[in-house]
């Protein structure tokens, strides 16, 4: 594997993909998803130059956070169990997977305690695949009233959507499911315009040139930088 050489390839795209539909490509930061890979392939991508990276369970990133230098923005970009927030509050910069009001509720607990505020995004099943967290899109009613009650958290502050799109064959099977997140923070803008919602998060190794067309602001890309998974 050549880690230079995957990077230098991701980020060309990444701006080809920004520069097909008119976009700044400063407007997307690559998030390096690093889940399985130890401290020393991190450090390598740091060197590079990367200083945004995301894990998916709260104990792995524990173990790395604390062998890597403290300039890192660390995203949490999995599932995270409520009984987790205190952990993931002392761990991370932003959460990307906040799916229900609980977990809002005891990010914002803890973050209190710790005298800091946590920026968070909200996770969408927009696809509606039962295997996927994240509040459904088709129920907005639910998804509206879940944004009211996080209004009220004063160390959680909502700053965008996240969605997972299926995994297929045609990444352009995709592209609805990127539209759908642009087009619920369309109308969530309206609806509540004191939030200021600007990220939209998706787009993976198989798909984030199609959700760059779409607006993403934060693609989290792991195996075309760092290779497959668990293969040492
Ligand atoms: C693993 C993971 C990614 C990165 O996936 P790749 O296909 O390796 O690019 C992105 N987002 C989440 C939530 C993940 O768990």
């Amino acid at each position: 594997m050549n880690l230079g050489e995957n990077l230098r390839r991701v980020q060309e795209r990444i701006v080809a993909a920004a520069e097909r539909v008119g976009r700044d490509p400063s407007e997307v930061t690559l998030v390096a998803v690093t889940k399985t890979h130890p401290p020393e392939i991190i450090r390598a991508a740091y060197e590079l130059g990367l200083r945004d990276f995301g894990e998916n369970r709260v104990e792995e990133a524990a173990d790395k956070i604390s062998k890597l230098p403290e300039d890192i923005t660390w995203h949490m970009v999995g599932h995270l169990q409520s009984r987790k927030a205190a952990l993931a509050a002392d761990l991370f910069d932003i959460i990307h997977s906040v799916d229900s009001v609980k977990l809002a509720r005891r990010l914002d607990r803890f973050c209190a305690e710790r005298n800091r505020l946590m920026p968070v995004l909200l996770e969408i099943n927009v696809s509606g695949e039962v295997s996927k967290y994240g509040f459904p899109l088709a129920d907005r009613d639910m998804l509206g009233a879940a944004v009211a009650e996080m209004l009220a958290l004063s160390h959680v502050r909502i700053e965008g959507l996240m969605t997972m799109a299926p995994i297929v064959s045609d990444p352009e099977e995709a592209r609805p499911v990127f539209r759908g997140l642009r087009e619920l923070r369309e109308a969530l803008s309206a609806r509540f315009p004191q939030v200021e919602w600007r990220h939209l998060s998706m787009g993976m190794t198989d798909d984030f040139e199609v959700a760059i067309e779409e607006g993403a602001t934060m693609v989290r890309i792991g195996r075309a930088i760092f290779g497959p998974r668990g293969t040492g």
